[in-house]
């Protein structure tokens, strides 16, 4: 394992502002594990796991806490199964290169995730999904290290309780890996359908500086629509802005900062609540200041 001191944990997102992790530990390797749980254990800070950032929000100022990564060479197991392909990965892939390396392999079933700016570990924790596809409908066991144990081990998908955008993965755990069961596809069709899946997301969602979809959509409706139509679309807080183009989306604007966000999320929200009645819920997560939640 390796440890700095200070590190800009805003930076490590994709909103890019945010502040100082005191420390950052990076595991290379699952036999770490020991070692990274008593390490903590001696300076009781608060760990914080750490993917791509980019379902994050990382407030402004320094942070008592414990940045947690990983680097481990991501590794890819395919195998045939009885019905397609049984896929074991690294929870450091990032989501569209691996949705491109499953292809080549014909391994169908993942081309959603090619638009999902994430880690498989950051995936898995979140359940992420879109285009008809999420991790729960392909995952069939996540390998866990526990941090405060220090030990690892591999949990089957019905312990995990995926539901809309939601894990079972607590806090004090660290995804290492999952397996997963996929379809066999063809490399030539799930390619064709990827370059369908980018070019429909650069016209319907912004680029630069964001978090994907900041609120979860309440049942039965959409919190983007809910928004445009509280006329929000373009409001600004400092360099926060709600995207133009779309209105889950909160951008952060040359000169931004965390501060700016939080505080768009929380107008936003209050406006909605009183033009719908909807008290919308936060999709994304929140370091080091309180969920903008009810
Ligand atoms: C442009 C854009 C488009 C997006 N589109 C979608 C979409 O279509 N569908 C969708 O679901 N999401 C979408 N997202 C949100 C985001 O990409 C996903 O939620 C993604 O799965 C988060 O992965 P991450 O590695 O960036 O997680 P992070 O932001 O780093 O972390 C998210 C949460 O997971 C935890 N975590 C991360 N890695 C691990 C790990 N290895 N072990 C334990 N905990 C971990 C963190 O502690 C945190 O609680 C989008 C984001 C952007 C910026």
């Amino acid at each position: 394992m390796k440890i700095l001191e200070n590190v800009d944990l805003g930076a490590r997102t994709t909103y890019r502002v945010g502040g100082r992790a005191r420390f950052a530990l990076t595991i290379e390797s699952e036999a770490d594990a020991p070692k990274v749980a008593q390490w903590l254990r001696g300076h009781e800070l608060p760990p914080v796991v750490m993917g791509r950032g980019s379902n994050t929000l990382v407030a402004d100022g320094n942070h008592d806490l414990v940045m947690i990564d990983i680097d481990v060479e991501p590794h890819l197991e395919v195998e045939r199964d009885a019905g397609g392909w049984r896929v074991v990965a690294g929870a450091s892939w990032a989501l569209p290169q691996l949705a491109r390396q499953l292809a080549d392999h014909a391994v169908g079933g993942f081309a959603w995730a090619v638009g999902v700016p994430g880690s498989l570990g950051g995936a898995v924790v979140m359940n992420a999904g879109g285009h008809g596809g999420e991790m729960s409908h392909c995952v069939t066991a996540v390998q866990l290290l526990d941090l405060a144990r220090g030990s690892v081990r591999w949990v089957p998908a019905a312990d995990m309780h995926f539901s809309y955008r939601h894990s079972a993965v607590r806090s004090t755990d660290v995804v290492l890996a999952a397996t997963m069961s996929l379809p066999h596809g063809s490399p030539d069709e799930l390619r064709a359908q990827m370059s369908e899946i980018v070019a429909w997301r650069r016209e319907h969602q912004p680029g630069g500086r964001n978090a994907g979809s900041v609120f979860r959509n309440p049942p039965g409706d959409h919190a983007a629509g809910l928004i445009e139509a509280a006329g929000l679309k373009g409001l600004r807080v400092g360099g926060a802005e709600v995207s133009t183009k779309h209105a889950n989306f909160i951008q952060a604007l040359d000169g931004a900062t965390a501060s700016d966000v939080h505080e768009l999320i929380r107008r936003v929200r209050d406006e909605v609540a009183t033009t719908s009645g909807i008290l919308l819920q936060t999709e994304i997560k929140f370091v080091g200041f309180p969920e903008v939640s009810s």
